[in-house]
């Protein structure tokens, strides 16, 4: 599903190298975590991924079901099937839930040449799938994350990743902001949309959110590279020792 080889990337404005060989392959219906220390890179490879402004790709490729991620535009790449659950989801105001879901969903269904749902089978849609995800109502007509609380905020990630369906779901978390609620909400809404073919990447720095969304496979980060990869067992180890064994390890 996704493959990542080599992949070394550096800040546009300045010379500063975060990425130093990233390499990654998760498979159909795979969930793998990617836990590190603060300033690793793994935020930055979620940018990267997404074709955020700000990074340049010095050497290595990423590839969406073999078709090449880093040359796409980032509205190309979401229509290829990549979702990004964003740290900070945006406020825009002025603009309803439904109507940014709608846009974002058709501007899919129209990259992929597919026809773009009418008001009526879209409200249908949406609807199903608050429904299942037992999201109110209310919250579809208010402006995009505009006042929506932690938890809200999480709520509706989990809403626009159901209704966009994406084939590849990368979930950027700072645990900090992630109170215990807000934790379970994000882990119900994940588990609630595997399939056995959507992959997840879940980016996480406490080994907590692990208790709840099972992994394949754990990644550890440390210095723009991925040190160690295993199964579960690895996000415990780290809980019970920390980082330092593993950075040791491989100094
Ligand atoms: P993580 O998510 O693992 O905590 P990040 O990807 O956020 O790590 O950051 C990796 C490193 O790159 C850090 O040292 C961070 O300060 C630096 N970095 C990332 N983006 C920028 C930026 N836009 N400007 C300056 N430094 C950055
Ligand atoms: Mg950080
Ligand atoms: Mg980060």
């Amino acid at each position: 599903m996704l493959n990542i080889n080599n992949l070394h990337v550096k800040l546009e404005e300045e010379d500063k190298v975060i990425l130093k060989g990233v390499n990654l392959n998760i498979g159909p219906g795979e969930v793998h975590a990617i836990m590190g220390p603060n300033g690793s890179g793994k935020s930055t490879l979620s940018y990267v991924l997404s074709g955020r402004d700000g990074y340049e790709v010095t050497d290595g490729s990423a590839s969406l079901e073999g078709a090449e991620l880093l040359e796409m535009e980032p509205e190309e790449r979401a229509a290829a099937g990549l979702f990004l659950a964003f740290q900070y989801p945006v406020e825009i105001p002025g603009v309803g839930n439904m109507t940014f879901l709608r846009t974002a969903l058709n501007a899919q269904r129209k990259a992929r040449g597919e026809e773009e749902l009418s008001a009526g089978d879209f409200l249908k849609l949406v609807r199903e799938k608050a429904k299942t995800l037992k999201i109110d109502a209310d919250m579809l007509k208010r402006p995009v994350n505009v006042g929506f609380s932690g938890g809200e905020k999480k709520r509706n990630e989990i809403l626009q990743m159901a209704v966009l369906e994406p084939k590849m779901c990368i979930l950027d978390e700072t645990d900090s902001g992630l109170d215990v609620d807000a934790m379970k909400l994000v882990s119900d809404g994940v588990n609630a949309l595997r399939d056995g073919k959507r992959s997840f990447l879940v980016i996480t720095h406490y080994q907590r959110l692990l208790d709840h969304i099972k992994p394949d496979v754990v990644h550890i980060m440390a210095a723009g590279r991925i040190i160690k990869t295993g199964g579960p067992e690895l996000a415990l180890e780290v809980e019970n020792n920390g980082y330092a064994d593993l950075l040791a390890e491989v100094q």
